[in-house]
């Protein structure tokens, strides 16, 4: 077979969008270069509603393994360059449908082909049988069928305007759309399992993620952070440029702790830090904030405590799992490949900070009393003042 490879890659939510739809093409065509770079000889071409990508045969399966991370793409092939030659053709797909052809049974097949390219001598159904009957003559005797609604094996052509390519797989991509083209957000990330999986959600509808972690050391020791630095970057392998901000809280919580009605604490720290995260978010450019809250999940998601929390931001705050139960969002956190990590034992602020019985319908008007008993508006400058950012592309492998 040849040494070189096409990855043919497939976007259809962002061929969906009118007049923006360059914008789109561009904004994923650029991602792929990203994600594909330091490969050499890789080159990349866009016909028509597709981006292809040339590579030597021993880069492909590293090239398919990066394209998996890169929101916007909806499926990606392998595919086999070859001349518009029917004889060429059918004996590359008898070698791509040997393996598959069973010792005693029938094998289901069938050849698909779309030619963009109207100038090719043939139709797509004609080229579909000259290829497939002369791939039926080799091996009709080993079991190979024709069944195009069931085929087990597909044996896909493309003939476009100076190129063929044909492939027999499709791998599924992230879908959504491509990382930078709906703008930025902060998303504030605990070393749990919701909000990894919340942030995820927000990169695939387009936006970059940066990450905020209110950290309460020297109480808890360096674990939370170590887990959320861990988190963050499997995160940025979806995108790429994504930062951490780390904002020391413990000042914050103590004063809350010492001064503040015991069953409102869980929301007054949540108040606390939407306000940073506000400020934050406007001070580096980002247009909303995410949270991994889910209706109901603990105490602290109440629709009254929700409410509670966002009044304190004039900004959007996106909760992308409010509506999914623990089970859909652990399904989804091992997909992404968050879940492993989020497990992980680390010291856990419950026994410190937590009071025994959380308020679940708070009222603001008794949050607010609460908060006149503590300077929070130098607290919060304080640390703003003292938060540590970390660059997720320049930072190792920890
Ligand atoms: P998670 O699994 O994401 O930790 P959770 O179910 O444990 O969520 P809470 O601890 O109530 O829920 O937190 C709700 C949300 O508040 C989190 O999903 C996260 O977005 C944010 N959050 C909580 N603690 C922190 C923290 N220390 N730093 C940054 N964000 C936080
Ligand atoms: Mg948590």
């Amino acid at each position: 077979m040849t040494e070189l490879r096409t990855l043919l890659i497939r976007y259809d939510e962002i061929g969906l969008k009118g007049r923006n739809r360059k914008f789109f093409e561009n904004c994923l065509y650029n991602n792929i270069k990203q994600v594909l770079s330091g490969l050499d000889d890789v080159r990349f071409r866009i016909p028509r509603g597709r981006i292809m990508v040339d590579t030597p045969s021993s880069l492909a399966d590293e090239c398919a393994r990066r394209l998996a991370f890169v929101p916007g793409i909806a499926s990606f092939s392998i595919g086999y360059p070859v001349n518009p030659d029917f004889e060429e053709m059918a004996a590359l797909g008898i070698k791509l449908v040997e393996p598959s052809l069973r010792a005693e049974g029938e094998l289901k097949f069938c050849v698909r082909t779309q030619r963009t390219d109207k100038n090719f001598h043939k139709t797509s159904p004609e080229i579909n049988f000259e290829v497939g009957s002369r791939i039926m003559t080799a091996l009709s005797e080993r079991g190979l069928v024709v069944n195009i609604k069931q085929a087990e094996v597909v044996i896909e052509i493309e003939i476009g305007r100076g190129e063929t390519v044909l492939f027999d797989h499709r791998t599924p991509g992230i879908r959504g759309l491509p990382v930078g083209c709906s703008g930025n957000v902060l998303s504030l990330l605990s070393g749990g399992i919701d909000s990894p999986v919340a942030s995820f959600y927000m990169m695939r509808r387009g936006c970059r993620v940066h990450f905020i972690f209110f950290d309460n050391q020297p109480f808890l020791g360096r674990g939370g952070l170590d887990k959320v630095l861990k988190l963050s970057r499997i995160l940025n392998r979806y995108q790429s440029r994504g930062r951490v901000y780390v904002v020391p809280f413990q000042d914050i919580q103590v004063a809350i702790r010492d001064h503040c009605t015991p069953e409102n604490r869980v929301v007054l720290y949540r108040r606390m830090m939407y306000r940073i995260g506000q400020k934050m978010a406007q001070k580096i450019k980002c247009l909303a904030l995410v949270t991994g809250e889910s209706l109901g999940q603990v105490a602290s998601q109440t629709l009254e405590n929700l409410a509670a929390v966002s009044c304190v931001v004039p900004m959007s705050v996106f909760r992308p799992l409010i509506g999914m139960d623990k089970q859909e969002i652990i399904a989804q956190a091992r997909k992404i490949e968050t879940y492993e990590t989020s497990i992980e034992p680390a010291p856990d602020c419950c026994s410190v900070f937590m009071p025994s019985r959380p308020a679940t319908k708070s009222r603001v008007d008794r949050l607010e009393r609460d908060e006149t008993r503590f300077q929070w508006e130098d607290l919060m400058q304080e640390a703003m003042d003292n938060t540590e950012v970390i660059d997720l592309d320049s930072a190792k492998e920890g």
